[in-house]
């Protein structure tokens, strides 16, 4: 519960601040639509920022190439000066009469997105008991690779936010990186893989789980089960970065009447949802056909503010270019 607000009224709200949430809120501000943004983590960027900042993005428009942390960098240039911005902020409750949707109890808006993309993230943990000291080893998510630097890095997961981690921890000076899986199989990329492999301060360990752990001198010595055996293999480094993947859904929508199909919103041509007033975008949706990339995504914002602005001034003849010549 969030307290007792002075009510603050905006066109429309968007919930999600990823990447197509935060393209919404600039393709809004060039309707003139007033909007307020909501994320429930303290930074915007959904999954490029949060599970693959460094990794190159080859399918975004005008770009040859972006880092997903720079592709945020520049969403949020655009949005930041055209929108509210309400983070920290997992919306849980909306209630709503005919013209209107109360957020929060705070937020009064004539319209909502949801771009709540796969739902709230939480990392899976890592299987292992650790006390408060211990668990100051583990990390789920890397801000600051540079603080990585002179390490033994364990990185646990086969997909490919362990072999990007694996990577961009490689390149900090002086590192020696173990990438610990339970196949011998990686899910990631190929090529990301091939050119672990070249790697001199890169070692892959296959098929392990992790059985032990203790804090050691302060490193982690962590026991490793060779998988179908009973083999183990004691490792010692100074830190673990975890990337078994994050739990998330979209469940919390059905309270609001939102209809769901397999965790995801099923969504209308014009991305509406069944209930009117409310649109869904980007990978929070379901639709035949759909696939989760971010130009789709962008896309689907489009037609939701399209849609939302014939059906709050039916009166305007809308303008459909961002600048006319
Ligand atoms: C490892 C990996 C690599 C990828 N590579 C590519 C690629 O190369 N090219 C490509 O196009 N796509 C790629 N994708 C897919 C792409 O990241 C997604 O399609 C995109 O992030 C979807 O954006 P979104 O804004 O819909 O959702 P998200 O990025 O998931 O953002 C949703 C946001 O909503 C917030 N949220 C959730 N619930 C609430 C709530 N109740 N209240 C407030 N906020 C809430 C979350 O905190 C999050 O910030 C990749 C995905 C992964 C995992």
């Amino acid at each position: 519960m969030r307290g007792v607000f002075k009510i603050k009224k905006f066109d429309i709200a968007i919930i999600g601040a990823g990447p197509i949430g935060l393209f919404a809120a600039n393709f809004a501000h060039l309707h003139g639509l007033k909007t307020i943004v909501f994320d429930s983590l303290e930074e915007v960027g959904g999954q490029p920022k949060l599970l693959y900042p460094f990794k190159k993005i080859f399918d975004i428009p005008v770009f040859a190439s972006i880092t997903g942390r720079n592709l945020i960098t520049q969403l949020k240039l655009q949005a930041e000066k055209n929108a509210s911005f309400s983070l920290n902020h997992r919306v849980s409750e909306i209630n709503h009469d005919d013209d209107h949707f109360l957020i929060d109890h705070e937020f009064l808006v004539k319209s909502v997105i949801i771009a709540t993309g796969t739902g709230s993230f939480s990392p899976k943990k890592f299987p292992l008991k650790m006390d408060k000291e211990q668990t100051k080893h583990v990390h789920y998510y890397i801000r600051e690779p540079k603080k990585f630097a002179k390490q033994t890095i364990g990185v646990f997961g086969g997909g490919d936010s362990a072999l990007d981690w694996a990577l961009e921890l490689a390149q900090q000076p002086d590192t020696q990186i173990k990438l610990i899986h339970r196949r011998n199989e990686f899910r990631g990329l190929e090529g990301s893989l091939t050119q672990l492999k070249s790697l001199k301060n890169v070692e892959i360990l296959t098929p392990y789980l992790p059985k032990t752990l203790q804090l050691v001198n302060n490193q982690l010595s962590i026991g490793l089960k060779q998988v179908g055996t009973t083999t183990i293999n004691q490792q010692i480094f100074d830190q673990i970065v975890v990337a078994y993947g994050f739990r998330a859904n979209n469940n919390f929508v059905r309270k609001w009447g939102v209809n769901l199909s397999g965790g995801q919103i099923t969504v209308s041509s014009e991305m509406k949802t069944n209930i009117p007033g409310i649109y869904a975008i980007g990978d929070a949706t379901t639709y035949p056909g759909r696939v989760p990339v971010i130009g789709l995504g962008f896309g689907e914002a489009q037609i939701a503010i399209t849609s939302i602005m014939r059906s709050l001034f039916p009166e305007k003849t809308l303008t459909i270019h961002s600048t006319s010549i």
